[in-house]
């Protein structure tokens, strides 16, 4: 399949946009600063700072709090064991993955995993605790204030924990809720927006921690792994745009400047953005010639992405979505949930025949130079792009 992968203008202003994000909805935060820690962060897959098995989904999430943690630049081993009592009292209480990612992630902003003591709580500095804060009277993990619990309850990780999961699933729908607006629900915190930057790293640690819990999805009441597609959600908070196999790869030998890959699909399609984010162009993308003429089938050699959608997610990641048959079903400036429907699978652009070209770029901008091979990154999160042959 032929095509054209990029819209050769249209750099994506991170500092506007932050501004933007800010004032909408105040769903994904930070893209500057974010979207660096990502590229340090991830650097590739990640894989190097795990256990190969960490990677994989297993199918048993069992978790160990006392064994020997997994390694993270990010945190240290007592953070990654409190991580572990937060999944273990997660599985205990029978709460999906998703829940786990979603308090992993909570705790990261709120302690950054250590259970910490309040300097105007004085009876708190006299029970172990890993450091000082000074928010309110907020204690422990998840900085619960009083209402909580007792002091010694709230700097308990494991009763700090169940808490936290037992005001969660009284959330409605809250599986399908972004992650900061779940936790927001929870917490109900001055800095709502601050919790989804957390998202991908805490995706991580759960499947360091718990056999790649992530990359579940859960269907008819189970866990499976790595089957994110047709709108299911992972517990990552990820999902295939459309059900299919990768035809045309990545950077492939013969197409060197392809920085996505091509998945076939019948006109018509539907496609669901990958994960919660803001739409950041959704446009006809003008061909060689300068015409914006995308509702008529393209052809190899027009140019041009024809119809197309770009979404920034947390942590400065940008997906898009070509050759759309017609123009898509969101504007610019939409906020959109994982899943949801943004278009159509047609042949607009530079396309020799009805597919979906999809990319994922790094550092909130969409230039070549910030593409990543959207294979095994779809696969980490347990909503794989399945490959032909
Ligand atoms: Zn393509």
């Amino acid at each position: 399949m032929s095509d054209e992968s990029r819209p050769r203008r249209r750099p994506i202003r991170v500092g506007a946009l932050a501004a933007a994000l800010t004032a909408t909805l105040a769903l994904l935060c930070c893209t500057g600063g974010a979207g660096a820690f990502f590229l340090t962060d991830l650097g590739g897959d990640g894989a190097e700072q795990l256990t190969p098995a960490s990677m994989e989904c297993t199918g048993d999430f069992q978790v160990d709090v006392t064994g020997k943690m997994p390694r993270f630049p990010q945190y240290g081993e007592r953070q990654l064991r409190n991580a572990a009592v937060i999944i273990k009292v997660g599985q205990e209480m029978k709460v999906p993955p998703r829940g786990w990612v979603i308090a992993v992630a909570t705790a990261m902003q709120e302690s950054r995993l250590l259970n910490l003591a309040n300097r105007t709580v004085g009876e708190s500095q006299d029970i172990p605790h890993e450091g000082v804060g000074a928010d309110h009277d907020s204690v422990g993990l998840f900085q619960q204030r009083p209402s909580w619990g007792t002091v010694a309850e709230r700097m308990n990780p494991a009763y700090a924990s169940r808490k936290f999961y037992e005001k969660l699933v009284d959330v409605p729908d809250w599986e399908k809720l972004p992650l900061t607006v779940a936790a927001q629900r929870v917490q109900i915190s001055a800095f709502p927006d601050a919790y989804a930057k957390h998202e991908e790293l805490a995706s991580r640690i759960v499947d360091a921690l718990a056999g790649g819990a992530a990359r579940t999805v859960l269907i008819a009441g189970q866990e499976v792994c790595d089957a994110a597609a047709s709108g299911e959600i992972a517990a990552s908070g990820w999902t295939a745009p459309i059900p299919g196999g990768v035809g045309s790869g990545f950077r492939t030998a013969s197409r060197p400047g392809h920085d996505g890959v091509d998945i076939a699909a019948p006109k018509g399609t539907l496609i669901r953005v990958a994960a919660t984010g803001r739409v950041v162009f959704s446009d006809c993308d003008p061909d060689r010639s300068g015409r914006h003429s995308c509702n008529v089938d393209g052809w190899p050699g027009k140019g041009g992405c024809g119809w197309f959608v770009d979404v920034l997610h947390a942590q400065g990641i940008v997906t898009r979505y070509c050759h759309m048959v017609s123009r898509p079903r969101v504007a610019k400036g939409d906020i959109v949930q994982a899943g949801e429907v943004i278009g159509e699978v047609g042949s607009s652009g530079n396309s020799s025949g009805p597919h979906l070209h999809f990319e994922v770029h790094t550092d909130g901008d969409t230039n070549s130079r910030s593409a990543i091979d959207p294979v095994p990154f779809m696969r980490a999160k347990g909503a794989p792009l399945r490959s032909i042959g």
